[in-house]
């Protein structure tokens, strides 16, 4: 038997869960051990599956822009739920999405009662016009957490599907100026294919080969390369890396022509990465 301090001391202590969905999704859970939200659940099965091992409740659901695998498992989800009715849902004001009851964007405060949560939102367009991203300053034990969708991914970041190359430079930007300990829960398992490229674009990057062996290490092991932090993308991200020396040299040689700001070669690198194999 745990002694109540010790009961209350594992409640306050929040557990951040990467269900895999899909081929390639991740769809986080985060919990205090009894209640539990869910970040884009483009799928209900998963998540049902992972709540009821675990015996969690869930409580709210926060979506970052409309792509159905990222929302498609929302009204499932409500659908079990009925009986309890105002489980609520938060997502971006300025995207057509079903159920949503919450609508935020830029500089809003989301506050969850259970599990005790909050989070401030950031906006960042670029894959999706309206796409937001949820920041939670500390946890209990002091660490910031960042759920940013399809926007920023380990060693990559996702495509232009709605936005220009200025939008989503600008929202990196915003994500890159967050503490290094941040810990950075993506939507997705791109991690090895982005590296590939990533490495195509910065070959001497040190700090790149060291997370390709440790990435590819993870994935052996089948485990996760999420989360990954702020200051690791800062050093090992191309896309966050656009003003380096090594990448502009890289693009030039590409391209035949010299990339002269950060936001020419984030323009060169995007295009490039789209048709890189
Ligand atoms: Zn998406
Ligand atoms: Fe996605």
């Amino acid at each position: 038997m745990n002694s109540p301090e010790q009961d209350s001391l594992a409640r306050n202590a929040l557990e951040y869960v990467p269900v895999p969905a899909f081929e390639d999704n991740y769809i986080w859970l985060v919990s205090d051990s009894r209640d539990a939200v869910v970040v884009d659940p483009g799928d209900a099965a998963p998540v049902e599956a992972c709540l009821a091992e675990r015996g969690w409740r869930l409580t709210a659901i926060l979506l970052t822009h409309h792509h159905n695998d990222h929302v498609g498992g929302v009204k499932d989800l409500l659908d079990r739920r009925k009986a309890e009715c105002g489980i609520p849902v938060y997502g971006p004001a300025g995207e057509r999405i079903e159920h949503l009851t919450q609508r935020l964007s830029g500089g809003d405060l989301v506050r969850i009662a259970q599990p005790a949560l909050e989070f401030s939102v950031i906006d960042v367009p670029g894959h999706t016009a309206g796409h937001i991203a949820y920041f939670q300053a500390r946890d209990p034990r002091g660490i910031p957490h960042l759920f940013c969708g399809d926007t920023l991914f380990a060693s990559g970041c996702g495509r232009l599907f709605e936005g220009t190359p200025e939008q989503m430079l600008r929202s990196l930007d915003a994500l890159a100026a967050l503490p290094d300990d941040t810990q950075v829960h993506c939507a997705h398992e791109y991690t090895m294919s982005n590296i590939r490229f990533a490495r195509a674009c910065e070959p001497d990057n040190a700090a790149l080969a060291r997370w390709n062996a440790d990435a590819q290490a993870l994935r052996d092991a089948g485990k996760p390369t999420l989360p990954t932090t702020i200051g690791h993308e800062k050093a090992v991200n191309p896309f966050l890396r656009a003003g380096e020396p090594a990448i502009q040299a890289t693009l030039a040689a590409q391209f035949g022509q010299r990339a002269r700001t950060a936001l020419d070669s984030f323009r060169m690198m995007r295009g490039w990465k789209d048709k890189f194999r």
